[in-house]
């Protein structure tokens, strides 16, 4: 069985596909034309992405290509409807970068109640300013609304009732509980843009998601309200999170990803949300930590032993 991985993959990971016998190609660099154009060569059965996008001339290259798996969570990536269309089959790696993602969240919680970037700006630039800094709310006892408890979401709510904050979640499927704690308790949309102290995303980007977060619900956040964005940045209007930031409708925004994101190997970033002062921004690594990285790895051999010995494909997202 061939496979072609077409992103940095765990070298663990290539090991254990190659103990099942296949003929594992890495090559890293491919994306677009040069992805497609090698998909057609090699002919693989198997083509395996993190952040390479997908798209539908790369399916259509070699019939032979029958599983394509997103070593990670999202697959927005990828040209689902496509790869249906053409009988592909699409996988992912659900969960086992929550714990990395949710452990972000609380680094960027921290971060903007402490100003830690701001701290360590000016002590590298040999300013001193106890008086400034010294001015914090403290998680404890304020309230954390977060949108979407999947597997993400759920990591947050119990990191979050271990410093004692509240919650208060929404997801559109509406029995899902994700921690059973009296403090942990569903709530409307709007009301935890209106009521919460820190607001954290954890909802996939699909059409029903884009701009979840539009300038009417960015009105509804108190002054002092913090909105912390790891999913996907679709899932806000960036152009009116910019507007609302400048005009300081909220204290602020800490993101990870953001829209018209650079490549991984980019050096620079165009986004306006960085020449903010009240934006605590991270280079879309939620993701990557060695821990979570080994995960994804270990399931995405999982699932090509599985389709290796049975036909069958684990976590499939079109099925
Ligand atoms: P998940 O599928 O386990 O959970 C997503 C939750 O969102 C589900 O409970 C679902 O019901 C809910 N949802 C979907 N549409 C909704 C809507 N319109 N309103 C409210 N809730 C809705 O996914 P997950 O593993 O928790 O990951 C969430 C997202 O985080 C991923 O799709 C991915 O885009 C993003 N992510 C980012 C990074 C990063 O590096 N920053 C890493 C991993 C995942």
């Amino acid at each position: 069985m061939k496979i072609l991985i077409a992103d940095k993959f765990e070298a663990a990971g290539i090991e254990g596909l190659k103990k099942l016998g296949a003929d594992v190609v890495c090559e890293p660099e491919l994306q677009d034309e040069t992805l497609t154009r090698r998909v057609a060569d090699f002919a693989p059965a198997i083509l395996i992405v993190r952040s390479t996008k997908v798209k539908a001339d790369t399916l259509a290259a070699s019939p032979s290509l029958k599983l394509v798996i997103r070593a990670g969570s999202g697959y927005d990536t990828i040209d689902v409807a496509n790869a249906t269309q053409r009988g592909i089959k699409v996988s992912n790696c659900p969960g086992m970068n929550a714990v990395a993602v949710a452990e972000l969240v609380f680094g960027l919680l921290l971060a903007a109640d402490r100003r830690i970037p701001d701290n360590v700006a000016d002590l590298r630039a040999h300013r001193w300013n106890k008086k400034e800094y010294s001015k914090a709310r403290g998680l404890k006892d304020t309230t954390l609304g977060i949108v979407g408890v999947g597997r993400i979401g759920t990591e947050v709510a119990k990191r979050a009732l271990a410093f004692d904050m509240h919650v208060r979640y929404y997801d559109i499927l509406p029995d899902l509980r994700p921690v059973d704690h009296p403090d942990c308790r569903p709530a409307g949309l709007d009301e935890i843009f209106q009521t919460c102290d820190y607001i954290t995303l954890h909802v996939p980007g699909t059409g029903d998601t884009r701009h979840l977060v539009n300038a009417a619900r960015l009105a509804l956040l108190q002054p002092h309200a913090v909105l912390v964005n790891t999913s996907r940045a679709s899932v806000i209007d960036e152009a009116a999170l910019v507007v609302a930031l400048k005009e300081k409708r909220l204290r602020a925004a800490c993101v990870d990803v953001y829209e018209n994101e650079p490549a991984a190997d980019a050096k620079t970033i165009t986004s306006p949300l960085a020449d903010l002062p009240n934006v605590y921004g991270t280079h879309h690594i939620g993701a990557s930590t060695d821990q979570a990285q080994s995960a994804v790895a270990e399931e995405t051999v999982r699932i090509v032993a599985e389709f290796q010995q049975t036909g069958k494909v684990r976590n499939c997202v079109n099925p």
